[in-house]
This record gives C-alpha cells, sequence and structure tokens, in this order.
C-alpha cells in the first residue's frame, strides 16, 4: 500500500471552473497535479455548465473590478493558447433607481478602480442601446465597456485541455470521501469513495456548493455556505428583431438593481432567445433539488415587458435550465486555508454567490499562490478570509443591500 499510493504535488478537489483553472494554473507551474471529479467531467449538476455568463467589472464593493480586469488578461491568455474562443466582449449596462444605494456604490466604484462609465437617463438610454431599452423616469443607467459573455462548459473544457497538455491528471467519477492529515509524511491523503487513496503534498478543495458539507466531514469546521437552488432562463424575441439583441448590433450584457435583481445577456447561444433571469432561488442540498424554476416570475414578467417594450415576449421563458449558486451571508467568496490541523496544506475557495464564473482565472492563479508560495500577490484575501465569519455572523459589512437576500421570495 505504503509503495503503490499515488503522489503529487498538488490534488485539486472538484472539477468546476474553479478546480479546472487551479488545476491549469499549478501545472503550468510544473506541479504534479491531480483533479479529481465526483461526477463526469462537465456535467450539469453544479455551477460551471450552461452557454453563458456574465463578465463586467460593476462591482458595488470595490474590491472586485482589479480582479475582473486581472482575470480578463488570463481569460485572453487561455484563449490564444488553447486557440478558440470563450469569451465574447461587449459593454455592460447596470441600471436601476436613481436612488438605489447598490447602484449608487456601483458608481463609486467604477471611479475608484478608475473604471470609465457613462450615466444614461431615461432619455438617452433610448438612442445608446438603438431603441431596444426603456427606462422608468426616476431610473438611471451606467454604462461601461468591460461587459461580455463567457462560454461556461466550453470554458471549463477549455481549461482541462490546458491543464492536461500540461501535464495534470485527471479523473472523474471519484467522489472525495475523506482527506486526512498524513502525520508521518507530511501533506494529505485524500481518499475517495470506491476506497483509493492518493497523497498530495498540498490540497486545494473547490467542490462548489458541496462545500459546506465537504469541509465539516473533514475537518468540523462550519462554513456559512448555502447551495441555492436557481434558475436560467431564456425568453423569446419578437419575430424580425432577433438580430437587434445580439452583440454584432451592439447589445449589452446587463443587469438590473432593485426587487427582484434582474440579469442577462445578449442572443447569442441559441438564436432569437435572449436569457434573462432573476439572481436567487431555493435553498438546498445539492442532492435534493427541484430542477423547476423555482421563485414567482411575475416581476421579471413585468420588467421584460416594460424595459423591452413588447421586442421580448414576456408571457412565459420558453426555455428554463438549473443550476446551483453557494451563498455566503455577504455574499463575498471564501478563498483562504482551511487551517486547524491542516494549516497551510489545505486551500479552500467557494461561497461565490452566483458571480464567481468570470474570476475563475483569477481565482485559479490565487489558488495556485497559495499553495505553492504561501501568499499571492494578486489580490488583497482580508474580504475572502474565513476569520470575518468568527468576528461577524453576517461577515463583511456593506452600507447596500445585498442582491441575492433583499426580500427573496423563495418557495421552498
Ligand atoms: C444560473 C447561474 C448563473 C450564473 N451567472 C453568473 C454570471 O453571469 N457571471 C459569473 O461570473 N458567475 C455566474 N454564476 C456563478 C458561477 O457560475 C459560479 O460562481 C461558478 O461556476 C462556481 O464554480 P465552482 O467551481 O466553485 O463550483 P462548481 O461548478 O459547482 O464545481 C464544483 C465541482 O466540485 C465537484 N465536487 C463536489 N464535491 C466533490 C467531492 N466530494 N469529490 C469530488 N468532486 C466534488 C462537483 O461535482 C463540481 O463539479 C452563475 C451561477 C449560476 C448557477
Amino acid at each position: 500500500m505504503e509503495n503503490s499510493i499515488q503522489m503529487f504535488d498538488v490534488i485539486v478537489i472538484g472539477a468546476g471552473i474553479m478546480g479546472s483553472c487551479t488545476a491549469y494554473q499549478t501545472s503550468k507551474h510544473n506541479q504534479k497535479t491531480l483533479l479529481l471529479e465526483q461526477f463526469d467531467f462537465l456535467h450539469h449538476r453544479g455551477s460551471s455548465h450552461g452557454e453563458s455568463r456574465t463578465i463586467r467589472a460593476t462591482y458595488p464593493e470595490d474590491y472586485y473590478p482589479k480582479m475582473v480586469l486581472k482575470s480578463e488578461t488570463l481569460w485572453r491568455e487561455a484563449e490564444e493558447e488553447v486557440g478558440y474562443k470563450v469569451y465574447f466582449k461587449t459593454s455592460q449596462f447596470d441600471c436601476g433607481p436613481s436612488d438605489h444605494k447598490a447602484l449608487k456604490a456601483v458608481i463609486s466604484s467604477c471611479e475608484k478602480n478608475s473604471i470609465p462609465f457613462r450615466v444614461v437617463d431615461h432619455h438617452t438610454v433610448v438612442q445608446e442601446f438603438h431603441q431596444l431599452i426603456q427606462l422608468p423616469e426616476n431610473s438611471i443607467g451606467v454604462v461601461t465597456e468591460y461587459g461580455g459573455v463567457i462560454k461556461p462548459t466550453k470554458a471549463v473544457s477549455m481549461f482541462q485541455t490546458l491543464a492536461i497538455k500540461n501535464g495534470a491528471f485527471l479523473k472523474d467519477n471519484m467522489e472525495v470521501v475523506e482527506i486526512n492529515k498524513d502525520s508521518l509524511r507530511g501533506g494529505v491523503l485524500v481518499s475517495v469513495k470506491s476506497g483509493e487513496e492518493f497523497w498530495g503534498k498540498k490540497c486545494v478543495v473547490t467542490v462548489g456548493p458541496w462545500m459546506k458539507k465537504l469541509v465539516e466531514n473533514v475537518s468540523g469546521v462550519v462554513l456559512p455556505i448555502q447551495p441555492l437552488e436557481t434558475t436560467v432562463m431564456y425568453w423569446k424575441i419578437k419575430q424580425g428583431y432577433e438580430s437587434k439583441f445580439t452583440i454584432d448590433n451592439g447589445f449589452p450584457t446587463f443587469a438590473s438593481y432593485g426587487e427582484p435583481y434582474i440579469y442577462g445577456t445578449p442572443s447569442l447561444e441559441y438564436p432569437g432567445l435572449i436569457k434573462i433571469p432573476m439572481h436567487g432561488g431555493r435553498p438546498c442540498e445539492p442532492t435534493e433539488r427541484i430542477w423547476a424554476p423555482t421563485v414567482t416570475l411575475d416581476p421579471l414578467r413585468k420588467w421584460i415587458h416594460e424595459v423591452f417594450g413588447g421586442l421580448v415576449d414576456s408571457t412565459r421563458p420558453v426555455m428554463t435550465q438549473s443550476c446551483m449558486y453557494s451563498l455566503t451571508p455577504d455574499e463575498d467568496y471564501v478563498i483562504d486555508f482551511l487551517g486547524g490541523e491542516f494549516g497551510e496544506d489545505v486551500v479552500i475557495a467557494g461561497g461565490f454567490s452566483g458571480n464567481g464564473f468570470k474570476m475563475g482565472p483569477i481565482v485559479g492563479k490565487i489558488l495556485a499562490d497559495l499553495v505553492m508560495d504561501g501568499e499571492t500577490k494578486d489580490v488583497e484575501l482580508m474580504h475572502f478570509r474565513i476569520e470575518r465569519f468568527e468576528k461577524n455572523p453576517k461577515g463583511n459589512l456593506k452600507n447596500f443591500d445585498d442582491q441575492v437576500r433583499r426580500k427573496r421570495k423563495v418557495k421552498r
């Protein structure tokens, strides 16, 4: 047994976007890397599958835009390395009531991070987007150039391909059930359900909505990360207007601050359809899901009708897909050493609260830095440390309402 165990510099658990980007980074830096996934690679049971994710630099929290810009560079580098595109750039349009605290914070955050932006009102928005978008009188819009669509399944596949190219070992249908400190050799022993065991000098845990359960099982640490089941919705564009809602016609990725928070991407993956979901969803166990819309659609229908003036059929979504968020109380990420008996040998990254996809490449870089060097120079991790919940169970303090929880209508 002692001689037969496979040994690695880094074992990454969970092959969503975060784990795949991490395996890419560690293998790129000549670390012998193993990436373990409990299901088939590119499955649809977690958070990183599907056809579109928004990339935007407009965050109310001023510590995210710089991460987005760094991530954008890494997206481009990976595309160049692999030779195909996963990221389709357009502008980003955020809107909402002019006195909305989070939207005002977006503007301050753009100013602080030197992100160029334009504010439009209900008159000027009409020219800005070729009369496709309308706003109520008391609303404003913020237009920035840092928007776009990333194709998630294709992007995860890209990073896995690049990791393999760098020499990483990828194994699927391997559910990790235990991580133990190896007191003899140092490092950790990772055991999978079938009984196989792997040794890693370091281990990175990126298991998305399964994070709370796995981390509690292996270390007793209870992370406040709540899985939510959420639904992606596609709506039909009025016949004759299909091409108007495309990136080629300058249509933006968009988000509407208010109750509910609504977001969407231009028509791209399914011609004639546009993706417009609501942020949030139903608290769930990853193993117990409904797989159907879990919130009332009336506010979304009303919003689509008002904003797109009948050019998008607001009667009902014509296609839906189920997905999971991993929500923290402050909607900030958790990126940290697990600590305790594992010290700096195990690094965890989760709680991406419905907005982490765009950050995959920079998170992968941070996690690789943490296991290789014990620190990262790329991003200040203060807001992402576990200890913030020890000081305050609600985590980081903010002076605006969060986007998912506020008055969320949840069907349990
Ligand atoms: C509907 C929806 C829309 C979104 N929109 C955006 C957006 O527009 N922009 C944006 O930036 N982000 C968006 N996000 C968020 C983004 O998709 C997630 O933050 C991101 O995909 C999280 O990736 P992950 O790798 O942490 O988790 P996951 O993708 O869930 O990956 C975790 C992996 O770990 C595996 N795993 C779990 N337990 C084990 C185990 N014990 N052993 C082995 N493997 C295990 C799982 O099977 C899974 O494959 C959206 C999310 C959803 C659901």
